[in-house]
């Protein structure tokens, strides 16, 4: 070809994209939506027949109850206060908690995600070797995992206590905490046949929404008494104003109540 014949060809192939998208809007796909009015049915055309991408029916979602169910542990078990993390291990933030817990000689119980757990053994390594309590916290922080049939519930769990184990070998999960306290009655039958207890909470600052460390400590301290439950994270997102407001919540709960072991 030569250049002038090759520069119309390009000039005609521009042209062409251009008007395929040109008016830079997707056509609207025409559906056929049955009006009320349609009084007479089309007749059936030929099913299309899946193909091999198709992904399996998914199962229905039961529904979540009106209230959550009952024999969830919201308390310490004891007069003073216990804390809990959710969501790590966290390279950047376990560390710090595990940390300060250390410096105060006081301990806590972390709710492990499963996939963090697999990627940072290391870090429940640690917190069992600076004797914390463990709790599951589902593979990948299901917030739907109660509404899901009883064998993928189990199956999460199991996994879950799986990676956990790997890193900590034969370190007690006492506990199992339902990603955003969603529960379920059919959950905890689960929970309870693997020999884990639920474990709700009774404080929550809302720490995951990342409120100033001044505002986490005046929602704690405002909302703990005796034999609470407190609810913070050690991952998930930005823990920063968490750290600060332990910095001061540690020191202050232990002195008013004492910080405890759940029991
Ligand atoms: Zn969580």
């Amino acid at each position: 070809m030569r250049p002038r014949t090759l520069l119309a060809f390009a000039l005609g192939l521009v042209l062409l994209v251009a008007g395929c998208g040109g008016s830079g809007k997707t056509p609207q796909r025409v559906t056929a939506q049955p009006s009320a009015s349609a009084a007479p049915k089309p007749s059936p055309s030929p099913k299309p027949q899946p193909s091999r991408t198709t992904p399996p029916p998914k199962p229905k979602l039961r529904p979540l109850p009106k209230k959550l169910p009952a024999g969830l542990h919201r308390r310490s078990g004891s007069p003073g206060v216990a804390l809990t993390f959710d969501d790590g291990p966290d390279p950047r933030y376990t560390p710090q908690i595990l940390a300060q817990l250390r410096a105060a000689h006081v301990t806590a119980t972390f709710c492990l995600v499963g996939k963090q757990a697999k990627r940072y053994p290391h870090l429940v390594a640690q917190i069992v070797r600076e004797g914390h309590q463990l709790c599951n916290h589902s593979w990948r922080h299901d917030v739907d995992l109660g509404r899901r049939p009883a064998a993928e519930i189990r199956a999460d769990l199991e996994r879950t206590n799986r990676v956990i184990h790997a890193a900590a070998p034969k370190a007690p999960i006492t506990w199992f905490r339902q990603p955003g306290g969603r529960w379920t009655a059919e959950e905890l039958v689960v929970a309870r046949q693997l020999g884990l207890r639920p474990l709700h909470w009774s404080v929550d600052p809302q720490d995951w929404d990342h409120p100033p460390a001044k505002k986490i400590i005046t929602r704690v301290e405002s909302a703990a008494h005796h034999g609470s439950v407190v609810l913070m994270h050690d991952a998930g997102g930005d823990r920063t104003q968490t750290m600060a407001a332990c910095r001061r919540l540690i020191p202050d709960l232990k002195r008013r109540y004492g910080i405890v072991r759940l029991r």
